[in-house]
């Protein structure tokens, strides 16, 4: 089975869009989103549409849960808060229902998905370091974890009999047998790598390989239309330098 993990969309639908034409040519089986479905981008309803349709699992991210007012405010920059309160009045009632079902985790034979930390995925805190890693890999127990929320495509290893704790180059990595992973996909809509172009990952589980893609967008059709709904310059202007 192919599975594609995608996360971090944050209402860009020309990078959506243009991860689906890519994971359609991959022949991927499923499609994973690990949430932030909106947030930050201009066209959350559609991007909302579009996970609905061709997702097959869903967890939440920490936009999506502050978009129906279930994470304080406090969380987020003002940035964000300003994109999240655009976001809230831009929702339809029917998105901001469908955004309530999701749950934190999604569970598979050999993996788990969520949006922050397999440790607590409520609280949204980073996994950015070898300790973070570390002690998350401590907590639970399928062969990997994949997350989103940093923005930054990274995938640590952590070998079962010495516990050590690497980060692995990509961008494919062989899975093997005596490791467990933490795997980060970056973001599609609104990737801080210093790569500017929507990241995902596919998952072969037959073949025990993951693999990060990047594929190029209309950055500038997704800034348009940020600017014309007033959305902050700062967030318009990050889509472009990918930091
Ligand atoms: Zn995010």
């Amino acid at each position: 089975m192919k599975y594609a993990f995608i996360s971090d969309i944050h209402g860009n639908l020309a990078a959506l869009e243009q991860v689906f034409k890519l994971v359609e040519i991959l022949e991927c089986d499923k499609i994973i989103c690990l949430g932030d479905i909106v947030g930050y981008g201009p066209f959350p309803n559609a991007c909302i549409k579009a996970i609905r349709r061709r997702a097959d699992q869903i967890v939440i991210g920490n936009h999506d849960s502050a978009a129906i007012i279930k994470t304080p405010m406090t969380y987020f920059n003002k940035y964000a808060k300003e994109a999240i309160y655009w976001t809230r009045r831009e929702l339809s009632d029917e998105n901001k229902t469908w955004l309530e079902s999701l749950d934190f985790v999604h569970l598979e034979y050999r993996f788990r998905a969520v949006h922050a930390t397999p440790h607590s995925p409520e609280k949204w805190d980073y996994i950015l370091t070898l300790p973070d890693a570390f002690f998350n890999f401590v907590r639970f127990p399928e062969k990997i974890c994949f997350i989103g929320h940093s923005h930054v495509p990274v995938v640590f290893k952590y070998h079962d009999e010495t516990e050590d704790v690497t980060m692995e180059p990509g961008p494919a990595v062989g899975l093997l047998d005596d490791s467990r992973y933490i795997i980060n996909v970056g973001s599609v809509g609104q990737p801080r790598d210093r790569d500017p172009r929507a990241s995902f990952g596919v998952y072969d589980d037959n073949l025990q390989v993951f693999r990060l893609y990047r594929t190029e967008y209309n950055i500038a059709a997704t800034q348009s239309a940020m600017q014309e709904r007033g959305l902050p310059g700062f967030l318009i202007q990050r889509l472009e330098s990918g930091e």
